[in-house]
């Protein structure tokens, strides 16, 4: 009994010390955690408009101002006592937070060749801040007078042409790396960590470089290494539609394969349009030059462009270079003509092995439905074929180079309609 009160005694003396040193030495760490994260906050940039017209103060002693217009897009620094410090065009001054809305932004694709320079105020003559690449994702915050758009990218804050963006189309990928990989907040090894995704991650990529992608998951938004990402792939007579259960409608994808062709495309676009049905597209790489126009066309339409390689070859009996190139020649020839990478990619004959696989770096698509439109070149046959199989999630082939097919598409879609299917594109289905 003794013995034991003696080492409770003893503890108790020993874990006394301990705790005055460790006040001694933790007390300032945890007044500067606690005060630490307000003074960050209070430095976070963000984006926010003007509600009413309200005056801009520079000059807090003198009282100078400018006045501002409702709509107008501020860049806040931080905000105290209600007072927010902001930057508008090329002045900085403070306004009363009331007057002032936070914006959520929306992501946009920067687009020309050449990317876009940002400027300080919504005019060609106004000072450059930036200069954003092509094909990199920014956030939009909304418009501003002359074809003007305020953006933001890292650190850059500004306005850019609005013919600069374009809205960009996801594409499902996972995180592939046993490591996983950290999100940044630009394509940069030197831009800020934002987050970290593990591996398996689901995420959807906005756009793709051969360095970095950027991507959305559930809880990061950002740029992540392209080679530690891995296209989902979609294989055999399986329904894939993840929303089925929340979604107001049953939904089915149809996607036409082997064009763009010069007179059938045309004609199937027409018959889309008419039923507001939207769809998914494999493109022949060595097609488009001469059907340029059609591309342009589907794209401007709104439905999703896929790559389907260069010459239609059966890739398991390619070398990787060759697969690769197949692949990228494709990409890069809708890229020239629509100003977009094709989104999702379909191997001809649906012939895929993983040498392949390795080589595509987009979400590998097959079908669930084959109306086997090309072999017996017969409308009633195409839409028996769909009448037969459908199901809600259903990812069904067809060919944009058979008039036959074309003269199948409206009863399909007069069916499909008729049963209360939603026409999407195969992107949407996956999501
Ligand atoms: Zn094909």
């Amino acid at each position: 009994m003794a013995k034991i009160n003696l080492s409770n005694v003893h503890l108790r003396r020993v874990g006394g010390i301990l705790l005055k040193k460790l006040c001694i030495f933790l007390l300032p760490i945890l007044f500067f955690m606690l005060y630490t994260p307000k003074t960050l906050a209070a430095q976070q940039t963000s984006v926010s408009v003007v509600i009413k017209q309200v005056n801009l103060i520079l000059n807090k002693e003198t009282g100078e101002f400018v006045t501002l217009n409702k709509d107008d897009i501020v860049i806040v620094h931080g905000e105290e006592n209600n007072l927010l410090k902001v930057t508008y065009k090329s002045y900085t001054g403070y306004l009363s937070s009331q007057y002032a809305k936070k914006i959520t932004p929306k992501i946009r694709l920067i687009h020309p060749k050449e990317g876009t320079q940002v400027r300080k105020s919504n005019s060609e003559k106004a000072e450059t801040v930036g200069n954003i690449n092509t094909n990199l994702i920014i956030n939009f915050y909304g418009t501003a007078a002359g074809g003007w758009s305020f953006v933001n990218y890292g650190d850059i804050y500004g306005y850019v042409p609005t013919s600069a963006l374009k809205t960009p189309k996801p594409t499902k990928m996972i995180v592939s790396h046993k490591d996983g990989v950290t999100v940044r907040n630009m394509a940069s090894f030197t831009s800020e960590k934002v987050g970290f995704m593990p591996n398996k991650t689901t995420v959807f990529s906005y756009s793709q470089s051969k360095e970095w992608s950027y991507v959305e998951s559930k809880t990061f938004k950002g740029y992540v290494l392209s080679e530690r990402l891995k296209p989902f792939l979609v294989t055999g007579n399986q329904k894939y539609n993840k929303g089925v259960s929340g979604a107001p409608k049953k939904r089915v994808a149809l996607t036409f394969d082997d064009g763009p062709h010069k007179t059938v495309t045309g004609q199937i676009l027409k018959i889309l349009k008419k039923y507001d049905a939207k769809a998914t597209f494999f493109i022949v790489g060595n097609r488009v030059k001469a059907n340029s126009n059609v591309l342009k066309a589907i794209y401007n339409d709104g439905h999703e462009i896929g790559n389907h390689t260069w010459d239609h070859s059966k890739l398991t009996s390619l070398s990787a270079k060759n697969v690769k190139s197949q692949f990228t020649r494709t990409n890069d020839i809708v890229y020239a003509t629509i100003g977009v990478y094709p989104t999702v990619f379909r191997p001809p004959y649906g012939s895929i092995n993983n040498s392949v696989q390795a080589q595509i770096n987009k979400p590998i698509i097959l079908w669930s439905i084959d109306t086997l439109d090309w072999k017996h070149r017969n409308a009633k046959k195409t839409l028996q074929y769909v009448k037969n199989n459908v199901s809600d999630g259903s990812i069904i082939l067809l060919h944009d180079i058979h008039q036959t097919t074309a003269d199948s598409l409206e009863s399909i879609l007069q069916y499909l309609t008729k049963e209360g299917y939603e026409l999407v594109t195969v992107t949407e289905i996956l999501l």
